[in-house]
């Protein structure tokens, strides 16, 4: 396709060129999205400034305008051709819901260069310093305190029998779970969700003939992720896992991951439209989000 067919797709999907690419030669393109505040959809075209020759495939992603006006990319960039554009563009939309927010601005959080996935306001930094650099032991403290004395009150009330009073122990020590970042049962337990894989659920070896089951994914679904065991659904992963099929194999899915904040490795993601259940190995398969597709026996 021409440069002015993509020029012309770009124009009707209602973007528009930049004046600079900062970071290479290619002509950047932009628009409002439709819903979230701050973010734009950002395409770089693929067409060369100079030459005017298309020189790679459309790149898109979401980027947030934080409070001084940097643009902060808050999703992954996907590569389409023109053909593809319009869907990954819908795509890339649907993924914003799947951007974590920063709980005390609201502002998208993005992966910084260190890493870490930060607030794009970086509003950290005009917090008082004193208030910043106390605030994990202070929060731990008054966690014990207050359990100790929700604890003391429940057993002087008269109403308080022994069940009663147990209950209360059992949730005061879930609370406290909840925030001490350093519990190491806590910490455990969320390696072994993270790498279910890994993890053998019963000794007993399955001697009948797996079932293969098989679902009709087709290029264009928007798809998320099943966490299985047998023929049970352990955990379904919609709003954490976004991706979008680009191509279908013999029995083989290439998806463009959009969203993840599972905590699911990418390499531990689905790949294959069929699977055979066991009942000893814990797997993902896919789930299609943009229309009804149900796994069905294949022989
Ligand atoms: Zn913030």
């Amino acid at each position: 396709m021409s440069v002015v067919q993509r020029k012309a797709m770009l124009k009707s999907e209602g973007f528009f060129p930049h004046k600079k690419n900062a970071k290479g030669t290619t002509i950047i393109y932009s628009r409002k999205h439709p819903t979230a505040k701050s973010v734009r959809v950002v395409i770089d075209s693929g067409i060369d400034s100079t030459t005017n020759k298309v020189v790679g495939k459309l790149g898109i992603k979401l980027c947030y305008v934080n409070r001084s006006k940097s643009w902060r990319e808050i999703s992954s960039q996907v590569f389409t051709t023109n053909t593809g554009l319009v869907k990954l563009i819908k795509a890339q939309e649907a993924a914003e819901k799947f951007v974590k927010s920063c709980k005390h601005c609201k502002a998208k959080k993005f992966t910084a260069k260190t890493g870490n996935v930060v607030c794009a306001n970086a509003c950290w930094t005009t917090w008082s310093g004193s208030k910043n650099a106390t605030t994990n032991k202070t929060t731990k403290k008054v966690t014990q305190k207050t359990t100790r004395k929700k604890n003391a009150t429940n057993a002087n009330s008269p109403t308080t029998g022994q069940g009663q009073k147990g209950k209360v122990v059992k949730k005061a020590a879930k609370s406290s779970q909840k925030k001490s970042a350093s519990n190491p049962k806590q910490s455990t337990a969320k390696r072994q969700r993270t790498y279910p894989l890994n993890k053998r659920v019963a000794r007993s070896v399955n001697k009948k003939p797996q079932k293969k089951l098989q679902a009709d994914i087709l290029p264009g679904d928007l798809v998320t992720v099943e966490e299985i065991l047998g023929d049970k659904v352990r955990e379904n992963f919609t709003g954490k896992v976004l991706g979008i099929v680009q191509s279908i194999g013999m029995d083989s899915v290439k998806v463009t991951w959009t969203a993840n904040t599972s905590g699911i490795e990418e390499y531990l993601l689905p790949q294959w439209r069929c699977y055979h259940i066991s009942e000893t190995v814990v797997d993902y398969r896919f789930k299609v989000l943009s229309r009804k597709v149900e796994y069905v026996i294949d022989s």
